[in-house]
């Protein structure tokens, strides 16, 4: 895990105390880290020390998965109530090997509605000596009355000194381009770590100075395009990145400040279109919350570019 130590330090003083909750929710921007939040936070639980140790039975087991008192749903598509009825089941057993169960849901706002009513009810009473943790990026999508049932746990972003630490110390990086990447990643260790291995951040700056050449059927076509293969929370998230520099590059009159191989010239964007641009990213990204569909917030966005 990352950045947010203080987050981890206050639920482990409530588990010390003895007044943790029976259910939280794990909010932040994608790509802050809330799985390993999540995992961090159960190994805790069946740690010895309850300090994460990283070498007892209890972290271990919990981190390799093979923690017979430990579920986690991480499923890739919807989740349906089929997967909720079984995380029900597990949590109603007694515990086997630790002292109670913990029930992790990775994702939460993809369960159907099925699904999230059937969770609803396990959160009105949850069995005795369980926990369970919700995981989501975009909490705007989920129940009212799941949200209300839950303790929220808001995850920030991480300072950027801390990513470039990780990324020069854990994964082999020269201090400049660790610098561009942290820049780059704005405060979202997970997506500085995805950048690391697999740089894609170029070739999304690249499409925004294709799509200003392409007509209005076109940029229709690529919306739908996107909408299925794309992930949009970390596209609008690399646009609002590149769209910040170039404004500070244009305003300051330094090529430097951007974070790609172009220079302030190649773009023909002025202050206020960049502006208005920021303003429609900011608006889309909150849309997403409300849960309309990919397609048209991209629609949105193409059409104002
Ligand atoms: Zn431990």
């Amino acid at each position: 895990m990352i950045g947010n130590i203080i987050q981890l330090e206050k639920v482990r003083m409530a588990y010390k105390n003895g007044v943790l909750k029976q259910s939280y929710l794990i909010t932040g921007p994608w790509d802050i880290g809330k799985k390993d939040f999540a995992m961090a936070f159960s190994a805790m639980m069946f740690c010895e020390t309850n300090d994460n140790c990283g070498t007892c039975k209890g972290c271990k087991k919990t981190g390799n998965l093979s923690n017979p008192d430990f579920y986690i749903l991480n499923e890739d598509g919807q989740i349906k109530i089929d997967s909720i009825r079984e995380l029900n089941k597990n949590i109603n057993l007694k515990p086997y090997e630790f002292e109670r169960k913990v029930a992790l849901i990775i994702g939460a706002e993809k369960m159907t509605t099925e699904a999230a009513n059937s969770l609803l009810k396990i959160l009105e009473e949850p069995p005795e000596d369980s926990i369970i943790i919700l995981t989501s990026a975009v909490p705007g999508q989920l129940l009212e009355t799941i949200k209300s049932r839950c303790q929220d746990i808001k995850l920030k972003n991480v300072p950027k000194k801390v990513i470039i630490d990780e990324l020069t110390k854990n994964h082999g990086l020269e201090n400049d381009e660790a610098l561009r990447i942290a820049t780059i990643a704005l405060g979202r260790p997970k997506l500085a770590e995805s950048l690391a291995v697999n740089d894609d951040y170029g070739e999304e700056v690249e499409f925004l100075r294709e799509i200003t050449k392409k007509n209005l059927c076109e940029r229709f076509k690529l919306a739908a395009d996107f909408a299925e293969k794309k992930n949009i929370l970390r596209l609008i998230g690399y646009w609002e990145t590149f769209f910040m520099d170039l404004l500070k590059a244009k305003i300051n009159g330094h090529d430097d400040l951007l974070t790609t191989k172009y220079k302030v010239k190649d773009f023909s964007w002025g202050v206020r279109s960049i502006v208005n641009i920021l303003d429609i990213l900011e608006k889309m990204r909150e849309y997403i919350q409300s849960k309309i569909k990919n397609k048209l917030i991209l629609e949105n966005i193409f059409l104002n570019i």
